[in-house]
């Protein structure tokens, strides 16, 4: 009999932990003998999530949430068995906050992202001056643009809405997701819906006004069963240690890491820091500049158009107050903070209010973030030099009478990848490109998608392809 075919998956966050289990299930199910190994150069798996329980306290060192809107997520876990785990974000407190000279303000209802859905929630809010509210006002009669080149979130803003739309709204909040330089961030690759709208309708806000009328006729049909920001009980770790326990013994091998690839004859030869290994087919679910530097020798193009996307690192702090000894009612799920203001955190989750079980009832737990282009400095000082930092912010916003009884802090360097304009002729160009080289799958949020909905995604159709590339070898052996 011949031996079976061998896959190694390098990587083992959500996303290679993902293409892992797909392919070792597409290999059950099609009754095919398949011998899948993951390699990941960490000690744990995980990647960027990891969740840390202890005294009673769920703190999330990465992500802490995905949304609902993208099934992908929803899907594995109910896949895994995990779904009665899942959880919606408290029903009590579903506002969030922007930072206005240290005091927090309510996103108004109908704003989504950087417009508003109609005059009235715009005249409302203390958000924004008189002056800069006439402006975002003049989107109803400004013209769409002649032609649909990509642009950045900047430029669509300012365009549309004012100087001052993009400074207090689409900055933070878009911050707060991709970490990103406005002035370089592609819409097309990250709100192709706003483009679309301004082409259908001639404006954001009429666009928005009339998908509100459409969405309340859906509602109140359907009645949505999940919250927009889900997660799980124990943590997001919980789904990536499912995963992993959803392998068979033996495949995950951690503290393995991955220093060069070439093709030899059919197959792939991966040099490690271990020893060297083989396969028939190869999938790369690690950042994009690093799956490049592994694959120079084997495609120089490929190579450097995945070492041609930008990444960014950021902090989290975990910080845990007595509940008394934070001035601000915490009603809310957290804030993010516009650059013009210039403090250090980009957003802070009010996590004890977000989810519950978060942190024993008399206790805030409060989750910091720090990243964007002009923090990445920070990702080389310690623990006590950033804890002070967000202290500061923090008291400054919310009013603090205490120092925090526990703080936990942690670092991802080289995590967000930066979407500029005309990341998806990138993309395009580097999918061209993989298509020439056999046995190969790249996967990861630096393509099509930085959320973990989207990781889910590009994990599952990466194993889909090495399937039916081994597949197709099957029978012409
Ligand atoms: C702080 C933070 C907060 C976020 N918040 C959210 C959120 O709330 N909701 C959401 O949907 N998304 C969020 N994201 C985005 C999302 O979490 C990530 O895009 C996603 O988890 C990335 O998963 P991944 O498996 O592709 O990459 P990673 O998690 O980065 O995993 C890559 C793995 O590859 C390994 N590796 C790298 N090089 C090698 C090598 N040469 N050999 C072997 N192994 C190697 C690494 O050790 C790592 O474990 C957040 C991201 C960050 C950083």
């Amino acid at each position: 009999m011949e031996a079976p075919h061998k896959v190694i998956v390098v990587g083992g966050g959500i996303t290679g932990l993902t293409a892992a289990y797909r392919l070792v299930t597409d290999a059950k199910r099609a009754g095919v003998q398949l011998e899948v190994k993951l390699l990941d150069a960490a000690e744990r798996t995980g990647g960027v999530i990891g969740t840390s329980r202890r005294d009673g306290f769920v703190m999330e060192e990465g992500p802490d949430c995905f949304i609902s809107t993208k099934p992908e997520a929803l899907e594995i876990c109910r896949e895994l068995g995990i779904e009665d785990q899942v959880i919606g974000t408290s029903p009590t407190h579903r506002r969030s906050f922007i930072v206005r000279r240290n005091r927090l303000l309510e996103v108004p209802k109908g704003f989504y992202l950087l417009a508003p859905d109609s005059f009235l929630s715009l005249a409302r809010t203390p958000i924004f001056s008189a002056a800069g509210k006439a402006r975002m006002a003049c989107d109803v009669l400004i013209k769409r643009k002649a032609d649909d080149k990509d642009e950045s979130l900047e430029s669509f803003v300012v365009r549309r809405l004012g100087r001052e739309a993009l400074d207090r709204m689409a900055q933070p909040m878009v911050a707060g997701i991709y970490t990103a330089d406005p002035a370089k961030l592609s819409l097309k690759a990250t709100f192709p819906q706003f483009l679309e709208w301004e082409q259908e309708y001639g404006s954001i806000i009429r666009a928005l006004w009339i998908r509100k009328k459409e969405q309340a006729s859906s509602a109140s049909a359907s009645g949505a069963r999940y919250s927009l920001f889900l997660s799980l009980r124990k943590g997001l770790q919980t789904l990536t240690d499912k995963l992993k326990a959803s392998l068979p013994e033996g495949c995950v091998q951690t503290g393995v890491s991955v220093n060069q690839v070439s093709r030899e004859g059919k197959g792939w030869q991966l040099e490690t820091n271990k020893h060297p290994m083989s396969a028939d087919a190869l999938c790369l679910a690690i950042p994009a500049n690093l799956a490049g530097g592994l694959l120079n020798k084997v495609s120089p193009n490929l190579s450097s158009e995945l070492t041609g996307i930008e990444y960014h690192g950021a902090i989290t702090a975990n910080m845990v107050f007595r509940r008394e000894d934070v001035d601000h009612p915490l009603n809310g799920m957290g804030f993010v903070v516009p650059a013009v203001e210039r403090k250090n955190i980009i957003a802070c989750s009010f996590s004890s209010v977000k989810f519950e079980g978060r942190a024993p009832g008399e206790f805030a737990l409060l989750r910091a973030y720090i990243g964007g282009p002009g923090q990445q400095s920070l990702l080389g000082r310690d623990d006590t030099f950033i804890a002070d930092l967000v202290e500061r912010d923090l008291h400054a916003i919310l009013g603090l009478q205490a120092k925090p009884m526990q703080t936990h802090i942690s670092y991802s360097k080289n995590v967000m990848p930066q979407y500029h304009i005309g990341h998806l002729d990138r993309v395009e160009r580097i999918e061209r490109q993989l298509a020439q080289v056999p046995g190969l799958a790249l996967a990861g949020n630096a393509y099509r998608g930085v959320g973990i909905p989207d990781c889910i995604r590009s994990a599952t159709a990466a194993a889909a392809a090495l399937s039916a590339f081994l597949d197709g070898s099957r029978q012409s052996e």
